[in-house]
């Protein structure tokens, strides 16, 4: 959505297709960081994009066993919002796709399920669609595969993928939040559990991480025994458990780490989740799409309203965007297999000495910041705007 709207800005005729009717579904993750911000900013969209209901979240910190580690604080960021905003993806991706429309230059076709890609000559010339009404050929100069970590466009297409294991599944679900239940989005450790907790103002996102595959062993063990293991690990909820009635509201995160060899094709690029799916350590995944989108717009958008862009281009948004992929992916691999396999199931872990420095030497706490915050290579807008065809500039 973000790729469709910079190119359609740019001049570029752009058609977005999105298999559902609308973007409202389950919880896929909120978290708009400072890099995203910042491309807002970029935008001349920020001051409207914060009108939308959202929580700000300054610091990260989590709570092990007895010791409370203040590990993140984005105060110092060299970025306009000096925070994470907590956005539902729905209003975001409305909110970008409003935008979009503006431009006479951008369509987007909902309940439009790609279903193949269409070869001719080695190229790839766009995608088959299966609508409500009749079946649909898509033909583009370029199609993007931008269609997540289960990606038909780059399976179709052939792309062959690194898959990086994973100790951990993630059970997501809402639990009320109360006033004095403080205010910080938190990392809990205790007993050989795990939970993030994310302030959601009037509910706590909680994300109850899970060894790989163990799901159907807690649901035989039944949900009382899960509603205990949720409070031993975060007893102030203990008098509001009882929300959690049945399995339903509860949905496993399979966590996936994979990244494409190579992200395009002659006539098909993959960006996103599509070319790399993250884990959901440090809650990046959607701001590394947005960077891929912004990339691409800056590198191709000049390329596509002249319809000179080649191979070699494609390759040049990989080469761009690999790195901090691979940076990022490495540190979310190492994290996975040295604090989280080492978390679960074992209730003797306890703060490792050398993190107890973020306590005491507050300096310590930009370097997790920026990581999470900026990341390894900060994208900015550089495509222009061609013309609006509203009042929006
Ligand atoms: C439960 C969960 C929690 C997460 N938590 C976080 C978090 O806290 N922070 C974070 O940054 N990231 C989080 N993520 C990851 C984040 O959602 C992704 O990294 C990010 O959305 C990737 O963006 P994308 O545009 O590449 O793919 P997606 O956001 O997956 O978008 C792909 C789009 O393509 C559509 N689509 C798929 N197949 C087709 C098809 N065949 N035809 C047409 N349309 C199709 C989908 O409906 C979807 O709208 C979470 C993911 C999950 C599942």
């Amino acid at each position: 959505m973000m790729l469709g709207f910079l190119l359609a800005r740019a001049g570029v005729d752009v058609v977005v297709l999105e298999k559902h009717a609308d973007f409202l579904r389950d919880f896929r993750g909120d978290t708009v960081h400072p890099s995203t911000l910042e491309v807002m900013h970029e935008l001349g969209l920020l001051e409207e994009f914060l009108k939308l209901p959202h929580q700000e979240v300054r610091q990260l910190g989590g709570q092990i066993g007895e010791d409370f580690l203040q590990l993140a604080d984005f105060s110092h960021l060299p970025t306009k919002c000096k925070f994470i905003a907590l956005v539902p993806q729905w209003d975001f991706l409305d909110f970008i796709a409003d935008h979009a429309r503006r431009y006479a230059t951008f369509k987007l076709i909902t309940e439009a399920e790609v279903v193949d890609v269409i070869e001719e000559n080695s190229r790839i010339a766009g995608v088959k669609v299966k609508t409500p009404g009749d079946d649909l050929e898509v033909r583009a100069d370029l199609t993007i595969g931008a269609d997540g970590r289960g990606s038909i466009v780059r399976d179709k297409a052939g792309l062959q993928s690194q898959v990086f294991g994973a100790p951990m599944d993630v059970l997501w679900f809402r639990l009320a939040r109360k006033a004095a239940d403080g205010e910080q989005t938190l990392g809990r450790i205790a007993g050989g559990k795990m939970m993030v907790m994310l302030n959601r103002g009037d509910y706590w996102q909680c994300g109850y991480l899970i060894r790989k595959g163990e799901l159907e062993n807690i649901k035989t063990r039944g949900l009382e025994q899960f509603r205990e293991d949720v409070v031993s690990v975060a007893p102030f909820i203990g008098d509001r458990v009882s929300e959690l009635q049945d399995w339903d509201p509860i949905k496993l995160l399979t966590v996936r780490i994979d990244r494409l060899r190579k992200w395009y094709r002659p006539g098909l690029l993959c960006i996103g989740d599509a070319a790399h799916a993250m884990s959901p350590i440090g809650g990046v995944g959607i701001n590394l799409a947005i960077q891929d989108a912004v990339a691409t717009a800056n590198i191709l958008a000049e390329r596509l309203t002249r319809n000179t862009n080649s191979l070699a281009d494609l390759e040049r948004v990989q080469l761009r965007r690999e790195f901090p992929t691979r940076l990022t992916q490495g540190l979310q691999v190492f994290l996975q297999n040295n604090v989280i396999h080492r978390v679960l199931g074992n209730p003797d872990f306890n703060l490792p000495g050398p993190m107890k420095l973020f306590n005491r030497l507050p300096f310590l706490r930009r370097i997790p910041a920026r990581i999470v915050g900026v990341g390894f290579r900060a994208e900015h807008v550089k495509v222009g705007s061609a013309d609006y065809t509203d009042s929006a500039d």
